[in-house]
């Protein structure tokens, strides 16, 4: 068999599965396999398995490259299936209000938060915003994800939305990170429109989702319910629109009050509904009935100081495919890191270390309508993987605080390697030799 990369000797491969047998007791989805190895032909997995199973299956046909992961760990690459990277300015300084006892809705009420944010990217350029992003994509992939979903939802004007979203797409194509473009206008009421909310309301659906539809500048529209943002009726309007311009919908729903966004997530068919903090069981119901994918977004929850996370348990009880995801944005969240977000999962809404590897990974892919190209390691699936420099799988949420991730690998191709420090290199090999 011709392949193109062979990981071979991996201490553990771990994945959620969709099929295939040896799987852990207990996690009928998720399967470990000691001493593994994965053969990548054409930027897809060819065969995966233990070492001399895939060594056989080559029929002696040598690979064009091979990594060596001995005492290594590989996981699928991290799906990240919330987030705002496109924005302009940071706001540390809203870090600190907060710290000082700001609540985020006080600090929204008196300019801060996400208009401040939207006055900053409708003062920059598209040009100057793909630089203040693309950093931040390179961070993400230094921390194991391969794959992101990216809102609009700073612009809040026809043109700038526009422009978030051109610059999504041209991310894009120039950083081996895969984009999922989401249309966010439904973020917040700008404050031209502040007096105006039915006609910010009719922009939105008369202006904005067909053009962006057109255009093909975002798979996904989502909304931010929540007091003070938008109502039930109003974001049943707006994602009722956006299905029939031909968008997915998703709803940011629950997040700081029971607000019915889950239930209206439900009712239109929504792909996902996010964050959920404040949900009811009879909500959990319906999400499972409509089979709206739960995505969690413990960062902000934690971020914010606030102790009251999602039920992620019950919603694995009610057999909902719980994601979790960064929600990486400058107000809320900031941070690229999966792992981190892992941990926070594990240790505040008690998911196990391979239910968080399944949210972060299949789970999420599902919530991003891409379960049957990524998100798992299966032969015919994207070669997205990540190598990580921990000997058993658990590490990845019980060592937290510090980057593991060793390789990167994206549809076959190595993205991203650790560089390992020469002094330090150094000290090592002078420390050998004088073992000797
Ligand atoms: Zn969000």
């Amino acid at each position: 068999m011709r392949v193109d990369l062979l990981i071979k000797n991996a201490a553990q491969i771990a994945t959620p599965v969709t099929r295939v047998p040896h799987a852990l007791p207990g996690n009928n989805n998720f399967m470990v396999i000691e001493n593994g190895s994965v053969a990548i032909r054409d930027g897809v997995i060819a065969a995966i398995g233990e070492t001399p199973e895939v060594i056989s299956s080559l029929n002696g046909e040598m690979p064009r490259a091979v990594i060596d992961a001995s005492n290594k760990v590989i996981l699928p690459g991290f799906v990240d299936c919330h987030t705002h990277p496109v924005f302009f300015h940071t706001r540390e300084n809203e870090f600190t209000m907060r710290l000082m006892g700001k609540s985020y809705r006080q600090i929204a009420e008196t300019g801060g938060g996400i208009r401040s944010s939207v006055r900053s990217i409708r003062s920059a350029s598209k040009e100057q915003i793909i630089e203040a992003v693309l950093p931040r994509l390179d961070r993400f992939v230094e921390h194991g994800t391969t794959t992101i979903e990216a809102k609009s939802g700073y612009g809040l004007s026809t043109d700038d939305e526009i422009k978030s979203l051109e610059c999504i797409q041209e991310l894009d194509t120039i950083h081996p990170l895969d984009l999922i473009p989401t249309f966010l206008g439904a973020h917040e009421i700008p404050d031209e429109y502040r007096t105006q909310r039915n006609a910010y309301i009719d922009l939105i659906i008369n202006d904005m989702i067909p053009r962006v539809a057109e255009r093909a500048l975002a798979e996904f529209c989502d909304i931010y319910i929540e007091q003070h943002v938008f109502t039930i009726d109003e974001g049943r309007k707006i994602l009722t629109a956006a299905k029939s311009a031909g968008l997915h919908l998703k709803v940011h729903a629950n997040q700081l009050s029971a607000n019915g966004g889950a239930a209206l997530a439900a009712e239109v068919g929504a792909i996902s509904a996010e964050h959920l903090d404040y949900i009811s069981p009879e909500e959990i119901e319906q999400l499972a009935r409509g089979n709206v994918v739960p995505v969690l977004l413990p960062g902000a929850v934690f971020y914010l100081n606030s102790n009251h996370y999602a039920p992620a348990r019950e919603m694995l009880e009610a057999k909902l495919p719980v994601a979790i995801s960064t929600d990486f944005n400058p107000g809320s969240c900031m941070t690229e890191s999966m792992p981190i977000i892992m941990t926070i999962s594990c240790i505040k809404m008690r998911l196990l270390p391979a239910e968080a590897i399944t949210a972060a990974t299949l789970n999420a892919a599902r919530a991003v309508n891409r379960q049957n190209t990524i998100g798992s390691l299966e032969i015919g699936k994207q070669a997205d993987l990540v190598i990580w420099d921990m000997p058993a799988f658990e590490h990845i949420v019980y060592h937290f605080g510090v980057n593991l991730a060793d390789t990167v690998i994206k549809k076959g191709k190595i993205i991203w390697q650790k560089q390992r420090n020469p002094v330090l290199k150094l000290y090592r090999k002078k420390l050998k030799e004088s073992l000797q």
